[in-house]
């Protein structure tokens, strides 16, 4: 290890939460060295126009940028891309690129984010069948819509429902199919289920629940999705969105401690078991003082606010993420749904509002106190839902 370069703090992963951790390294009058390595082609990105903005033509892939050019040099944060760690030695503090470059680092954040859930099903492999992640697979989607006229998308949860937004606008015939009843009524019940289903519905889109994907047919190039039921879906294009499994080979390989979810265990202050080693975002799985239990988390201003905290904390704050987690979706022009809370498993669901009338809130509780709510149109409902999901966890 004579040979390796020193650097105070390492940031592994290219995505918004280490780009936040840097940031705010920075912004409080961090001095030290920083370094990001990231095995992405180009600097860190927003993810969320990939379903929506890039998909449609809207923007093109410049504009996901988080930062201009010269911002990383600006702040003295050396970027680089195209250089995954490769492997980690939390005992020695010390990484290896893939570029073969060896790193010893004073503290380090890894935030590797997430990887797509494939399907595994007969005919997984045909052309056509696409999953969204990077700028790069909604390019591809985009090349490959050209000439087709039916779309299936499989997955309720908000990649398949904002792909099926996003590509009905664009005068394809799409298709939903899920293994749930209703869209998105798995984590946010059946008020806003039927709201979601109505809306594509009435847009064009036809829905299809309580449906199991059984295979893919078609040769070479899919042509027909099957499902447990029997029906045969014609398809020249296929999207799927059936989660997301968080990335955190690099963290087993060291050692660290991984988590029922998946993620990185981390304690509350986002610190794994290794003194001075953190994770943030889709790949931590953290001791949640506001949920008071474990907790894993895919949302873009989490991700963000996680790689905050743990940036502080290298610095010696030594406080817990008590952050409330908010998100956003947007189904086309047609709805954007926003929601804050920590209502993970309530018990009882609320509604304040006109659904039929696009303007509504579903408040989430669970022992008779308000964890969260989710809103359309009624965003003056989200300050009331955080302070009364901060009232249920204790912290006023
Ligand atoms: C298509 C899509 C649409 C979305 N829309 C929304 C939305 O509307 N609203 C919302 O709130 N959230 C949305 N999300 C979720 C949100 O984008 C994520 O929660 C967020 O990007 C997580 O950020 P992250 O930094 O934790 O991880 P990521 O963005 O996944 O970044 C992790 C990075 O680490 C890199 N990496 C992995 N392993 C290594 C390694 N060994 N060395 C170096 N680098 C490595 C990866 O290449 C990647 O660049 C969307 C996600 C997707 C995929």
């Amino acid at each position: 290890m004579s040979g390796a370069s020193p650097v105070d703090v390492l940031l592994i992963g290219g995505g918004v939460a280490a780009a936040a951790a840097a940031e705010e390294l920075r912004a409080h009058g961090f001095e030290g060295s920083v370094l990001l390595a990231s095995r992405e082609l180009e600097p860190p990105y927003h993810r969320p126009p990939i379903t929506k903005a890039l998909l449609t033509g809207r923007c093109e892939r410049e504009a996901l940028a988080l930062r201009e050019a010269g911002w990383w040099e600006e702040q003295r944060v050396e970027l680089r891309t195209r250089a995954p760690v490769m492997s980690l030695d939390v005992a020695t503090r010390s990484a290896k690129l893939t570029t073969k470059e060896e790193i010893r680092f004073g503290k380090a954040l890894i935030a590797t984010g997430a990887m797509v859930r494939r399907l595994r099903l007969e005919g997984a492999a045909l052309d056509g069948i696409h999953y969204l992640r990077a700028p790069g697979n909604a390019m591809s989607l985009r090349a490959d819509l050209a000439g087709a006229e039916h779309v299936v998308v499989v997955g309720g949860s908000f990649i398949g429902t904002e792909v099926a937004a996003s590509l009905t606008a664009l005068g394809k015939r799409c298709t939903l199919v899920m293994q749930e009843q209703l869209p998105l009524e798995r984590p946010f019940g059946v008020a806003v289920g039927r709201f979601v289903a109505d809306l594509l519905v009435r847009h064009g889109v036809q829905v299809l629940g309580s449906e199991d994907v059984q295979a893919f047919e078609g040769e070479g190039r899919v042509q027909a999705v099957v499902t447990l039921s029997g029906r045969r879906l014609p398809a020249d294009v296929v999207v799927v969105g059936a989660g997301a499994i968080p990335d955190a080979t690099l963290a087993a390989k060291a050692g660290l401690a991984i988590g029922e979810s998946g993620g990185i265990r981390c304690d509350a202050r986002l610190e794994t078991g290794a003194p001075g080693v953190y994770a943030a975002g889709d790949v931590c799985e953290y001791d949640s003082v506001l949920h008071r239990r474990a907790v894993r988390i895919e949302h873009e201003a989490h991700a963000i606010a996680q790689g905050r905290t743990a940036a502080r904390n290298m610095l010696g704050a030594a406080t817990p993420h008590a952050d409330v987690p908010y998100f956003w979706a947007e189904l086309g022009d047609w709805a954007m749904l926003e929601y804050v809370g920590t209502a993970g498993a309530w018990d009882e669901e609320r509604v304040e509002g006109d659904p039929a009338g696009g303007s509504f809130t579903t408040w989430y509780l669970r022992e008779g106190m308000i964890t969260g709510a989710l809103t359309v149109g009624r965003p003056e409902d989200l300050e009331r839902a955080r302070a009364r999901a901060l009232v249920a966890a204790g912290h006023t």
